[in-house]
């Protein structure tokens, strides 16, 4: 079963450029240079699932034309990856659908704090509705959501037709993989042999396993220095180096690294070009 992974975001937590920075990166007109908040849409035996829902999840879905998502699946309960949540609505009005959402316990307690008013008694008309799917460590199942066609028309904008007896799809079986973000539990995830990782610091020992065979991995790092909650360049090369994906990608990158073309450059001098820089469009398929 084939995987593809489009990576809508690559940027740290105030994504590039940062709000009134004036330095070269967060200056650069290179449109890779401009990153939003790490996510990522994935493609898997017939599904649509969105790897995160930070702030910048409106334009994440606009940049791509999302009409439909089968899943949205969460990392960990930061507001880069969460900020997001509210704008579900969007899918909820198009499809007159709850968006459903895969998560762990403490991700979800979190989303029931800071969205309080859509888990209400009594909630105001065009709150967003979701269903939230508890997960752990164990590779779980994502079940479509379907029943209805949805389509991007030029100029009109989402059409919505209703799909009479239509072949229910299987389910798909998503793996995960603990690791740790400071003293946070954080989850990537398998998808056939593609793996996302972001926000993690520490991947123990016994997900090595998890990560063999892989085409492509996406590894997290905000820069050369040591970090309390990411991998530092040097840990995310050595990282890569040892589980020998094909291809690994960084992401959630910050403007402490070089401008992207410096930075892909140096990093093909340093890997031959076995880890390079994602950027925010970049697509990759197993
Ligand atoms: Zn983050
Ligand atoms: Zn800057
Ligand atoms: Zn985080």
């Amino acid at each position: 079963m084939k995987a593809k992974l489009t990576f809508l975001g690559t940027g740290t937590s105030q994504g590039i450029p940062i709000i009134g920075c004036r330095c070269r990166v967060c200056q650069s007109a290179d449109i890779r240079d401009k990153r939003f908040r790490a996510a990522a849409l994935v493609e898997y035996g017939g599904l649509t699932m969105l790897i995160d829902a930070g702030p910048d999840f409106r334009m994440q879905m606009l940049a791509h034309r999302v009409s439909h998502l089968d899943a949205i699946i969460l990392t960990h309960n930061h507001k880069d990856h969460t900020g997001g949540l509210d704008d579900v609505r969007s899918f909820n009005y198009i499809d007159h659908k709850a968006v459903d959402i895969y998560c762990e316990e403490r991700v979800e307690n979190t989303i029931r704090r800071e969205y309080a008013y859509a888990f209400a008694e009594e909630k105001y008309p065009g709150c967003p509705e979701w269903r939230i799917h508890r997960i752990d460590d164990s590779p779980f199942d994502v079940k479509p959501n379907t029943g209805y066609k949805l389509d991007w028309v030029e100029n009109v904008g989402y059409k919505y037709t209703p799909v009479e007896g239509e072949a229910p799809k299987p389910a798909v079986r998503v793996i995960p993989i603990r690791g740790w973000h400071a003293q946070m539990p954080v989850l990537g995830f398998r998808f056939g042999d593609i793996a996302y990782i972001t926000d993690m610091s520490m991947l123990p020992e016994e997900e090595f396993a998890k990560l063999q065979g892989l085409k492509h991995l996406t590894l997290n790092t905000v820069g050369f220095k040591h970090h309390h909650s990411h991998f530092s360049l040097q840990e995310a090369l050595d990282l890569a180096a040892r589980i020998g994906a094909e291809h690994t990608w960084l992401t959630h990158l910050s403007h402490s690294v070089p401008p992207h073309a410096e930075f892909e450059e140096m990093l093909r001098e340093k890997t031959g070009g076995a880890v390079l820089p994602a950027y925010d469009g970049l697509i990759i398929e197993d």
